[in-house]
Order: structure tokens, then C-alpha cells, then sequence
């Protein structure tokens, strides 16, 4: 079986490029461990370098972002190509963080695209505000993947995930985040969305994570209760001990 997949999204964190380093060594104390993983580290850009020098033996790097111009002169942006400089092997696109900045379907459709011409695995980022008793929020659902993954041929499909990210369940505590049996349902929900869109075989083999309060104490009754596939973990990717753990209850599954 595929090994379960972890990216620690640090989002805008750590605070200072010393701090970034203190915890890559602590991270490299159990560079065994993560090798069980397929584990991804999504720094700052500026720390890409550092992050990169210091977990190649244990961790690939990701980007929390693709930027939506591959060529052409934009002060202030980057191309995929400087990400791929630096060995970025996954970006995570369409995060709701950057929904909330005005980021929509047609852009994450645009940033997938370039970033799978560019090489790059598209860790595509889906959930709802909120959830309703009525179901609405799998409307929302349908639409975010339809419009994000439209257009990609089958073959494409092979080097895409899916980050199933509720919205209400980030930056919270464990017993704030999804329920099993709720997140199990969900993901039912995505396959048959992704079957409709691309035939079951192709939709089995596109791995769904799960994000939203990821931490040490529900990490195993989230994976072993659904068909999850791996995590995307923000705060709890910050702290060494709190991802150990994370790391040690997903091998031990
Ligand atoms: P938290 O794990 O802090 O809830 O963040 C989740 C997230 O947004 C990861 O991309």
C-alpha cells in the first residue's frame, strides 16, 4: 500500500528564519520516522532554501501556492520555475486562505494547469464555509471541484490530490475539527463527484487528505475511521512534538 501522505502547511510561520531552523533540527531528530511517510514541508518562500538543505533526507518540499503567471515580468510574483529551482515537487493550491483573498474556482483551475505543466503536483484545496442541515454545503463542494479540476484529461488526474479543508474546522482545537463519520461521508461525497468526472478507476486513484485542526489526539480515529489518504496539518505542524506525534499514530495505522 501507498505510504499515507503528510504536507505541513507552516503557512506564514515560523516567525524568524533562525526559528524556521531551530525546527527543522528538531524535525530531523526523527528523520526515520518520517520516512515512513510521503511527508511535504510547505515553508515561507523565503525558507525554501533552509528547508531544502535541511530535511532532504526526510521530506519533500512543497509551495502553499502556484502563482497564476508562468511567463510574461510581474514585480512582486514568482515563476514555477524558481519553485522548481529550489525542488518543489507539490504546491498546495486553492487554500481557503487565499479563496478569502479573492481566489476563485477559475483561478485554481489556471494555477492546476500551470502547475502540472510546470511538473508540479497540484494539491487541490476544497471545502465549505460552513455546513447546513438542507446538504447545501455538497452543492458548494461539487462546484469548487468541478470548476477547479475542469478540463484535466484522465491522465492528468495521476499527479493530483485533493485537500478536503472545511473551512469552520481550521485553526481550531482537535474536538472543534470534522467527525469521523461526517468526514467519511464527505469523502464518499468527493469520489462520486470525481467519479462523474473522470470513470471510478481513475477517481480511486486520487488521493483525498483531510485538513482542519489536525492534531496528535484525533489524527487516528481520522484515519482510521474514513478512507482518508493523508493530512494537511497547519498549527500543529509547528510545534516538533505535537507533529512527532501526528506522524507516529499515521505509521502505526
Ligand atoms: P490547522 O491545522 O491549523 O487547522 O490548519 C489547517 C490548514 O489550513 C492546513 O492547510
Amino acid at each position: 500500500m501507498a505510504k499515507p501522505i503528510l504536507v505541513a502547511n507552516w503557512k506564514n510561520h515560523p516567525g524568524s528564519l533562525a526559528e524556521a531552523r531551530i525546527l527543522l533540527g528538531k524535525l530531523s531528530r526523527n528523520s526515520r520516522l518520517y520516512k515512513k511517510l510521503s511527508l511535504f514541508i510547505a515553508p515561507p518562500l523565503p525558507y525554501l532554501e533552509l528547508t531544502s538543505l535541511r530535511s532532504k533526507s526526510f521530506a519533500r518540499l512543497a509551495s502553499q501556492d502556484m502563482p497564476s503567471q508562468s511567463d510574461g515580468t510581474h514585480t512582486g510574483m514568482i515563476t514555477p520555475d524558481i519553485l522548481k529551482s529550489f525542488g518543489v515537487r507539490l504546491s498546495i493550491i486553492g487554500h481557503s486562505e487565499r479563496r478569502a483573498l479573492g481566489e476563485t474556482n477559475e483561478t485554481v483551475s489556471q494555477k492546476v494547469r500551470i502547475a502540472l505543466r510546470s511538473g508540479i503536483a497540484p494539491l487541490i484545496c476544497v471545502g465549505e464555509l460552513s455546513r447546513d442541515r438542507d446538504g447545501e454545503h455538497f452543492e458548494f463542494l461539487r462546484d469548487e471541484l468541478k470548476t477547479s479540476l475542469a478540463g484535466l484529461s484522465r491522465q492528468a488526474t495521476g499527479k493530483v490530490a485533493i485537500a478536503y479543508e472545511p473551512v469552520w474546522a481550521i485553526g481550531k482545537h482537535a474536538r472543534d475539527a470534522m467527525v469521523s463519520a461526517d468526514l467519511s461521508q464527505t469523502v464518499i461525497f468527493i469520489k462520486k463527484v470525481l467519479t462523474d468526472m473522470f470513470g471510478r478507476a481513475t477517481a480511486e486513484r486520487i488521493p483525498i487528505l483531510y485538513g482542519g485542526s489536525v492534531e496528535p489526539n484525533n489524527v487516528l480515529a481520522l484515519s482510521r475511521e474514513t478512507s482518508i489518504r493523508g493530512f494537511l496539518v497547519g498549527h500543529a505542524s509547528l510545534n516538533a512534538k505535537s507533529f512527532q506525534n501526528i506522524a507516529e499514530s499515521l505509521v502505526k495505522y
